[in-house]
């Protein structure tokens, strides 16, 4: 059971007082956030509370879900963290957290002070692994309809989105808050959603997976930009062919006149690509953004030579036109007019190409949740918060999510970022406010606890904490540092 109060009780209703929304719950049922429900009269967190084990830490390894009865001094051997996964919610924190967990870690008194957090303030970075255009930098980004985000600057080989945040969740209608809540919170547990860009692409994106741009799946990330593959791969064309052209709607590069082809000791060829020129063999806009080659709109490269200068080009000159993926390309020959023509591309050519395609990553979707711990919350876990965000700063205090690593935001607040596929399934919730409920563990040593004006006369130990009855045993992933490690 919740030792959440009960604030009233009436006609076997109980008051869950876990979040503002203060749903009045009858027997049996549960509340808005099916989180808490009425269970034989008393207030109870439903669902499992997660405790991570790691097995023989001696030997580091990993045994996922332990099975049979289960003593705490095992575990306090094996070496367990209590994950804010199931723990329940204290909003906004009138209360100590639900779980100040003594444990100890290489002889030393250790605490983690284990919460849902209840974020208004939070939202999600999508960092989409392609070249497609996705839509304009600033465009909206929609679920059903809902604004609930927008496109934000792009990184290297990646379209990046912006979910979520304080003004789409409170900011706008009751249907944009629902929808943005609803949109998260499947994304941040893994799911699948189908978002429309305005005046870009439809996709299906998902933590993990491959997008899906206007239907079709993405498969690999480029392995530069257009100049950064010539740079890779000119010794390998070099003798092969005359001049290589890779398309990409960032920066296309010119083989002969790149500084990798005069490194060679090529000439220019005299083929001219449109756009602007910005240094040797790099050109910027030779098309506009879209779906064909490189994440341009371009169907047939050839559209993108302006000219052919008959003073340094020659009837018979080789040119492979080619993606950054690899998985566009064509080569041509110049005829007697210096008009390219397609020819069979030889083998040696080819084989270049594949590398190219064999050097690409696989294109995913990569979900990390960006929340701000830095108000309320933080009075769950001392009498005077700013000492706990100091300590964070002075690393005497390890955030993590759900057991994974967090990077805390330098300056002010407690503003963290976290990988959601480092952390166990479904571990996010939701209340209708609307706002994301999402795991936090704050650890420390005991005594930096004391100091920092811990509730102290809410310790319980390890031990005691994992005989509660709505514990769940997961192994630990191994890739993740252990919380308690300095
Ligand atoms: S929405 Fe959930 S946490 Fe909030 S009061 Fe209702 S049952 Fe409790």
């Amino acid at each position: 059971m919740s030792d959440h109060a009960v604030t009233e009780k009436a006609d076997d209703i109980v008051v869950c007082d876990a979040c503002p929304v203060l749903c009045r719950i009858r027997l049996g049922k549960t509340g808005a956030c099916d989180r808490y429900g009425n269970v034989d009269g008393k207030l109870a967190r439903l669902d499992p509370m997660l405790v991570a084990e790691q097995v023989a830490a001696r030997s580091g390894a990993m045994v996922p879900f332990l099975e049979g009865d289960w003593s705490g001094e095992l575990l306090r051997d094996a070496g367990a963290f209590v994950t804010g996964i199931g723990a329940g919610t204290t909003y906004p924190d009138y209360k100590p957290a639900p779980f100040i967990v003594a444990s100890q870690h290489r002889d030393i008194d250790m605490v983690t002070v284990v919460t849902e957090g209840i974020f208004s303030y939070c939202g999600l970075k999508l960092k989409i692994d392609t070249d497609r255009f996705v839509g304009p930098e600033q465009a909206a980004v929609r679920c059903k309809g809902e604004q609930v985000g927008h496109v934000t600057t792009a990184e290297y080989g990646s379209q990046m989105l912006a979910l979520g945040g304080v003004r789409h969740l409170t900011g706008g209608s009751k249907k944009e808050g629902v929808v943005t809540c609803d949109t998260l919170l499947t994304l941040c547990n893994k799911g699948a959603v189908e978002l429309a860009v305005d005046g870009g692409a439809t996709m299906t994106v998902q933590a993990g997976e491959a997008p899906v741009i206007n239907g079709a799946r993405e498969e690999r990330m480029r392995v530069g930009c257009g100049s950064a593959t010539i740079g890779i791969f000119a010794r390998q064309w070099h003798g092969h062919v005359d001049e290589v052209i890779v398309v990409d709607d960032h920066i296309t590069g010119v083989l002969s006149e790149h500084q990798a082809g005069r490194f060679l000791g090529l000439s220019p060829a005299g083929i001219r690509v449109r756009g602007k020129k910005s240094t040797p063999g790099r050109y910027f806009q030779v098309a506009n953004p879209g779906l064909g080659w490189g994440g341009t709109d371009v169907q047939d490269p050839l559209t993108i030579i302006e000219k052919i200068d008959p003073k340094s080009a020659r009837p018979g000159l080789r040119l492979l036109m080619v993606s950054t993926t690899g998985e566009d390309s064509g080569y041509f020959v110049l005829d007697d007019a210096l008009k390219p023509v397609p020819a069979a591309m030889p083998a040696a050519v080819a084989k270049v190409v594949e590398r190219i395609g064999e050097n690409c990553e696989p294109a995913l979707t990569s979900v990390l949740f960006m929340a701000g711990a830095g108000g309320s919350l933080r009075a769950g876990v001392t009498e005077n918060p700013i000492r706990l965000t100091r300590s964070i700063k002075q690393s005497l205090v390890r955030v993590t999510s759900g057991g994974a690593p967090v990077y805390v935001w330098p300056g002010g607040g407690i503003t963290y970022m976290v990988d959601v596929l480092l952390m166990p399934d479904n571990a996010f919730g939701y209340v209708p406010t609307p706002a994301i409920v999402g795991p936090i563990e704050f650890t420390m040593r005991l005594t930096d606890y004391q100091a920092l004006g811990g509730h102290m006369d809410h310790v319980r130990e390890l031990a005691d904490v994992i005989q509660e009855p709505r514990v769940k045993r997961t192994g630990w992933r191994d890739k993740n540092p252990w919380p308690l490690e300095p």
